[in-house]
């Protein structure tokens, strides 16, 4: 199955992604992730990159293409891809469903993740990433510690973008781009909305069930 993991920044979709894919045996698809990975090169690609996810404005479309079909075009991925962070506006989803007929694949579920604008802040800002095994903390909610974290602690990193100002473009981009995609999916019947504010486990359990009634 593939599966679109959907919400505003800060909303869990990489942690939950992180605990499908140990459950279930997925790959996630970060395009969050990827871009990151094209910044670090430092080459002309990255440096527009940077100045775009700076702004917390979205990469054009034509990039992020590329990025998908590398993946999709991937027999290893076949029918196996957690969506995380992707697709991010309309173009991109009607592209997704043209891929995943050309690739003979197909699109499970759309999983969103409702989570209010006040706690997506206080989130975000808390954040902390393992640059070594790329496991996702929080340093209020979800502290790193021994029994969920072997690497040392000085791999946890704090992402550039979030800060204060990124964050209210990003979620100002999330209304006006991204949200209105999930019309697009209520209309395929493949929408699932979880309250993304409950405890990690709590949201994990229902993706869990959601996931397990689609496999039965
Ligand atoms: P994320 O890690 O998903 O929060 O993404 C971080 C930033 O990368 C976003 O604010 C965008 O600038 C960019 N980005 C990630 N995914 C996409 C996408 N599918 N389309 C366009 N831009 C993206």
């Amino acid at each position: 199955m593939n599966i679109i993991l959907f919400g505003p920044p800060g909303a869990g979709k990489g942690t939950q992604g992180d605990k499908i894919v140990s459950s279930f045996n997925l790959f996630k698809l970060s395009t969050g992730d990827l871009l990151r990975e094209e910044v670090k090169k430092k080459n002309e690609l990255g440096l527009e990159i940077k100045a775009l996810i700076d702004k917390g404005k979205l990469v054009p479309d034509e990039i992020i293409y590329n990025l998908i079909i590398k993946i999709l075009s991937n027999k290893k991925f076949y029918n196996r891809i957690i969506f995380d962070g992707y697709p991010r506006n309309l173009n991109q989803a009607k592209n997704l469903d043209i891929l995943i007929e050309k690739y003979k694949q197909k699109l499970s579920c759309v999983l969103s993740l409702k989570v209010d604008k006040e706690i997506l802040i206080k989130r975000i800002l808390g954040r902390q990433t393992c640059t070594k095994c790329g496991l996702i903390f929080n340093k209020f909610f979800y502290p790193a510690t021994e029994n969920n974290h072997s690497c040392d602690p000085r791999y946890l990193e704090i992402r550039p973008d979030d800060n204060n100002d990124t964050i209210a473009s990003r979620y100002e981009t999330y209304l006006k781009e991204t949200a209105p995609i999930l019309d697009f999916y209520q209309k395929q019947n493949l929408l699932h909305e979880i309250n993304g504010t409950a405890e990690i486990d709590q949201i994990f359990n229902e993706i869990q069930g959601i996931l397990a009634s689609l496999e039965a």
